[in-house]
């Protein structure tokens, strides 16, 4: 099947493409799990797999839990080999972004959860120390930190306005470097809720500094890296699978490798149809080259 064909395919098909590839990363939300569930018969599919000479890899957006966390998630849920080396989150790929690319020679500016702080802390990343600020602290008294050479915006619960205000002081130096973890817009929760993702913020500390971030998560090249160097993948013999068309099918072709969509996340095969006809070679290259219900329907095609 040719590039961003979009062919809905099934056991021996599915049999085939697998026979073709020696690397699988798998994106985490809407793949393998949703929330707090594992997708039926993922850890299943994730067994057979490692069983059968594959190399697994876990490619998120989502940056709240340190790779350690990750491990005890990927416990929790049922699956049973799944090493914290194998887990590629943004909060891990933006701190080794810092410690490795950018090697930034003074403060990081950190608005983001535990997850990004923690994967900085692990990499030696200096960051500014959480701030105390009380409720009187204002725009004009606020402290500045001059070591500051970085700012990353990634998720984060607690972000206000003061955070936004300080982010957007230091951005005035144009020296100081600009990073986000991922651009993801928003997310689905429990009970058809929603809330805000990374790239929700990052649009608020690129209005108010007239600046654009450099973006770290999918559908950046960067985690295609991070992995690619540590674990000598060629893309050729990888595939990506992903719910979200923009983040991961997007990903997959920016990276050169083979994509793949499944329905129970995020994006329909409707708006991926959509994709294929529109003008936007963003777009286009969003549209996955296989699609699958879900990847239990990788089972028919392991299991002997
Ligand atoms: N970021 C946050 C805060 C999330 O809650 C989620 C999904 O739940 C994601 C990112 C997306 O994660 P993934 O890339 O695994 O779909
Ligand atoms: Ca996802």
């Amino acid at each position: 099947a040719g590039r961003g064909g979009c062919h809905t395919i099934r056991g021996a098909q599915i049999k085939e493409l697998l026979q073709s590839k020696r690397n699988v990363l798998f994106d985490c939300d809407g793949v393998i799990w949703n929330g707090e569930t594992a997708v039926t018969g993922a850890p299943e599919v994730v067994r057979l797999l490692k069983q059968q000479g594959k190399r697994v890899f876990f490619v998120t957006n989502n940056c709240t839990r340190p790779r350690e966390n990750y491990v005890q998630k990927f416990s929790r849920l049922g699956f049973t080999d799944v090493a914290e080396e194998d887990i590629f989150s943004s909060a891990y790929c933006s701190a080794a972004y810092l410690r490795d690319v950018a090697r930034v020679q003074g403060k990081v500016f950190v608005i983001g959860c535990y997850g990004v702080q923690k994967e900085l802390l692990n990499a030696g990343v200096t960051m500014v120390e959480e701030d105390n600020d009380g409720p009187d602290v204002s725009i004009y008294d606020c402290p500045l930190d001059p070591d500051v050479k970085a700012v990353l915006v990634g998720y984060d619960e607690k972000f206000n306005f003061l955070k936004l205000a300080k982010a957007c002081c230091y951005l005035r130096n144009s020296e100081c470097l600009f990073l986000a973890t991922d651009p993801d817009p928003w997310h689905p929760l429990r009970g058809g809720r929603v809330t805000p993702g990374s790239g929700s913020l990052t649009a608020a500390l690129e209005t108010a500094s007239n600046r654009k971030a450099t973006v770290i998560g999918k559908p950046g090249r960067f985690m295609f890296e991070c992995i690619a160097g540590q674990f000598d993948l060629d893309p050729e013999q990888s595939l990506m699978v992903g719910d979200r068309l923009e983040t991961d099918v997007l990903f997959g072709t920016n990276c050169g490798l083979s994509t793949m969509l499944t329905l129970t996340g995020v994006s329909t095969l409707k708006e991926a149809e959509e994709y294929k006809g529109s003008d936007s070679p963003e777009k286009k290259d969003s549209v996955p080259d296989y699609v699958v219900e879900s990847i239990t329907d990788f089972l028919e095609a392991l299991e002997e």
